[in-house]
């Protein structure tokens, strides 16, 4: 499959800068819902692939270009894996301070000393007339207290990812990509998409 120019269905930064970075390699022109001034698309689905099938089928329909959509979130053990697909609206006001004090509270407030977490991320692609097609990653970690570090997006600060002694935040975005949720699926994708 020839893919010259996609579109990143996405208004966060942080991930935009993550694809952007990441598909540099493969001479495709990454341009982001953002800059194409798409709509942001309503999240109703339960589940990660739902809600990436609902934003590149939508915004590939509204540009007619091929759409690349990240559904990601933190699931937490102790939390039955909350904040999971709501982790974006888990923050109020889309304030991230906020969201991981919130966060840690809540695991305190659990009493449980056992703060494993996962961050997942479903990769949906839509090109305009086939199918939708999904790529899957997923990095078992654990949450900590105080936050480290200031690079990355979201909750990154204070997730430590297993085998490791920093959290994604004290992470070079290299580094992070080699092990991370949406590294893992958009490697995936690369191989798919710009190797078959
Ligand atoms: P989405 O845009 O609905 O997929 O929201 C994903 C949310 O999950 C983000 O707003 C963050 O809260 C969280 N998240 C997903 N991936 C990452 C990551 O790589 N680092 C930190 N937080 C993430």
């Amino acid at each position: 499959m020839k893919i010259s120019e996609l579109v990143i269905a996405s208004h966060n930064q942080g991930k935009i800068d993550e694809f952007s970075r990441m598909l540099a390699p493969f001479g495709v022109k990454v341009v982001s819902a953002r800059d194409l001034n798409l709509p942001d698309v309503e999240e109703t689905g339960t589940t990660f692939a739902e809600n990436a099938s609902l934003k590149a089928e939508q915004l590939s329909d509204a540009c007619g270009k091929p759409c690349l959509a990240d559904d990601s979130g933190l699931c937490v053990d102790a939390l039955d894996g909350r904040p999971g697909v709501y982790s974006a609206r888990y923050a109020p006001n889309r304030n991230f301070d906020a969201a991981i004090e919130k966060l840690v509270k809540e695991l305190e407030d659990t009493k449980n000393k056992d703060w494993s977490a996962h961050f997942a991320c479903v990769l949906a692609l839509k090109v305009p007339g086939q199918k939708c097609q999904f790529f899957e990653g997923k990095v078992e970690g654990k949450i900590i207290p105080n936050r480290r570090g200031d690079k990355g997006f979201g909750f990154d600060p204070i997730f430590v990812p297993n085998g490791f002694d920093k959290t994604f935040a004290e992470m070079m975005p290299d580094e992070k990509a080699k092990i991370s949720h949406r590294g893992k699926a958009v490697a995936k994708f690369v191989k798919e998409v710009f190797e078959n």
